[in-house]
């Protein structure tokens, strides 16, 4: 299913039981490897011996400590989901819903009985149109079920005046996702494209079309994705908010766009009244009503086909799952067996009733008491960062006074939401999988496209309690810490300050510090794209920015390939301040009462351990030249190798000294934060 697509910067990219250490200092030495030296390759040092004890299985292209807590989350959700499918519930109820989605998500046999039945009629539907005027009329019809054609939609807070919603359009359409895979000729990305060119082929095929015409869609496929791909904001440009902020009206639009008809459009959506709006990327808006006005309709039946075809592909048969697993899973990423089919309902479940699961997962598992904790640690590292700001060499008084202004209106949200999301007007049947997953697309559709005009709720949550993961969203200055991620290797009720600071308040430090990175500094204390800085000021924030950006360039994530240090900027400067921020206030917290050395390791050994330890974990080649060209953050290796050399502290807490593989000459050393 289509993810709708959020301002947010995540703590780490979503794609997907930790025994909870049973010492109080939180630290699992069966995690080390001391035959490593911890100032050439700390990485290994710190995460080692969990490397080795946790070896991919085929169904990962990566797995680390975040998968494993998600592995642990989903035991637990299967135990709440599996209890309320084999007893199911009252017509209408939310166990009615939970049970019959995750049955017919079970139900191999009718899912291969049904074939590709389920998208027939949509199949028809497209292949019947004539004109470019009956194509432009289908697309918010298909949009709405899920099948993201051309470009995206969608409603979220007006960055110019964050209090009021927006309707906003997103560059989309490309079903590799990234346009590198269109543009690159470098042999890998090439060997990739051939593969992709196959993997349409065989798709058309499976849902009935001849060799012939599954060549010939292919075609048009490829040349309508590279000229969407050719136009598109690459992803360094994608971070710049004014590049991506194209306020206008709908009439400025149409003249624009002309080959839309844009209030039939947005009416057909269900927007209603729509004076402006923001065509994010007009660049790559422009070329999409080019391609519509200029590539035959045969073409672009084709590629509505494909789009159909490839969103529908986990919903369908287990023929058509595994062609699409084939490609996705194995060609992109490298992994070598599908995901067992309970994982994927569960994971299904989760994604279509999230509150209504995450409501039942929070009664469950998720004390009040560690709301309380984090609620102080929150608390402690907005102190510490807020002193780190006053004491900051370069940045001048006037400023420092508005950053503290922005730290001190942070909305901080911990463990789940003040109210819960409604699912009673969103039917599930027991006619097909496809079709329940396309009624779901029109439930959050309608539920999306109804904020328009409306004011920014601000108590609404962007990730579900259960999600292994955080955010901090600009517009709204929100720091937040879902259930999910406030158990060990995170946070640990149990362990002492040195683990808790390392783990989960590096966490919070880095959110926190993306209301400060290259991006969230663009943004005001009310979420207001508006310049707070003296040019002065900004001036050396850039240029403090710059030693992390080209050191992070310098470095080789696989043979010949390096890390992309503008578009990692913000994650690098996150973990970097997050660091910085959490290691001054755990000082602060035990300062009164020193912390003693424990199982061989000081304090401050501990507290860098335990930060090692949130990121290990191991990865396939083929993952890492993905992850390369799609996600914002450093490799996890990198967020540890990377970030640390810059800290002073952790020089001084392992003694590291120049002639270590690891050491970077202080003058070299970011400092911002
Ligand atoms: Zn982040």
């Amino acid at each position: 299913m289509r993810k709708l697509t959020v301002p947010i910067i995540a703590l780490v990219l979503m794609t997907n039981a930790c025994n909870a250490p049973k010492d109080t200092t939180g630290i699992n030495l069966k995690n080390l490897d001391t035959t490593a030296v911890a100032g050439n390759d700390f990485y290994q040092y710190a995460c080692g011996g969990w490397m080795k004890d946790n070896p991919l299985t085929g169904e990962y292209s990566r797995f680390g400590s975040f998968d494993k807590l998600r592995e642990n989350n989903l035991n637990q959700l299967k135990d709440l989901v599996t209890g309320i499918a084999s007893k199911g519930g009252s017509e209408g109820s939310i166990e009615q819903k939970i049970a019959d989605l995750y049955n017919i998500a079970m139900d191999s046999t009718k899912l291969n009985k049904d074939g590709y039945e389920p998208i027939k009629a949509d199949l028809q539907r497209i292949a019947g149109l004539k004109t470019k005027e009956d194509l432009v009329q289908l697309m918010p019809d298909l949009y709405l079920s899920g099948v993201d054609t051309y470009f995206s939609i969608s409603v979220d807070a007006d960055q110019m005046s964050s209090k009021d919603n927006l309707v906003q359009t997103y560059q989309s359409g490309i079903s590799l996702g990234e346009r590198d895979y269109y543009l690159d000729n470098d042999a890998h990305t090439k060997e990739i494209r051939d593969k992709y060119k196959e993997h349409v082929i065989k798709m058309f095929k499976l849902v009935g079309f001849t060799d012939t015409q599954a060549q010939a869609n292919m075609e048009a496929v490829l040349k309508i994705e590279t000229r969407l791909a050719t136009a598109a904001y690459d992803n360094v440009k994608l971070r710049d908010p004014h590049a991506n902020y194209n306020k206008m009206t709908v009439a400025e639009l149409q003249k624009l766009v002309p080959a839309i008809k844009w209030n039939a459009y947005l009416n057909a959506l269900g927007l209603k009244n729509i004076k402006n709006l923001s065509i994010s990327q007009k660049e790559s808006m422009v070329e999409v009503g080019k391609i519509i006005e200029t590539e035959p309709i045969q073409c672009q039946i084709a590629y509505l086909q494909w789009k159909l075809i490839d969103e529908s592909a986990g919903y369908l048969s287990d023929a058509i799952y595994a062609q699409n697993f084939d490609f996705y899973g194995k060609v992109l990423s490298g992994k070598k067996e599908q995901r067992p089919r309970w994982k994927r309902s569960v994971d299904m479940v989760d994604g279509v009733l999230g509150e209504a699961v995450g409501q039942m997962y929070v009664k469950e598992y998720f004390p009040p008491a560690a709301k309380e904790r984090m609620l102080k640690l929150v608390g402690n590292l907005q102190k510490s960062l807020g002193e780190r700001i006053n004491a900051l060499p370069w940045m001048g008084d006037s400023t420092k006074a508005k950053a503290q202004e922005k730290l001190g209106t942070f909305y901080v949200k911990v463990g789940y939401p003040n109210k819960w999301r409604d699912y009673s007007s969103l039917d599930i049947k027991k006619d097909s999988y496809y079709a329940n997953i396309v009624r779901s697309n029109r439930f959050d559709h309608a539920w999306l496209f109804g904020k328009a005009n409306k004011p920014v709720d601000k108590d609404e949550w962007y990730m579900t309690p259960q999600t292994v993961n955080a955010y901090y969203n600009p517009t709204t200055n929100e720091i937040c810490f879902p259930a999910g991620i406030l158990q060990p290797p995170f946070f640990d009720m149990n362990a002492d300050d040195a683990f808790n600071y390392g783990a989960i308040g590096v966490v919070i430090g880095h959110e926190m510090t993306h209301g400060f990175d290259d991006q969230g500094c663009q943004f005001d204390k009310d979420g207001n794209l508006k310049n707070w800085w003296t040019a002065e000021d900004k001036k050396n924030f850039d240029a403090r920015a710059k030693v992390l950006a080209d050191y992070f360039d310098a470095i080789e994530v696989a043979p010949g390939v390096k890390a992309n240090g503008k578009f990692t900027l913000g994650e690098n400067i996150a973990d970097h301040g997050g660091l910085q921020v959490s290691f001054n206030a755990f000082k602060t917290a035990t300062s009164a009462n020193p912390l003693a050395k424990e199982d061989g390791y000081t304090p401050e050994q501990r507290f860098f351990l335990s930060y090692a330890n949130v990121w290990a974990g191991n990865i396939r080649s083929e993952e890492i030249l993905q992850l390369t060209k799609s996600d914002p953050h450093s490799l996890g290796k990198w967020r540890v190798n990377g970030a640390l050399p810059h800290i002073q502290a952790w020089y001084d807490a392992f003694g590291i000294k120049a002639g270590n593989m690891l050491f970077v000459p202080t003058e070299k050393r970011v400092s911002i934060w």
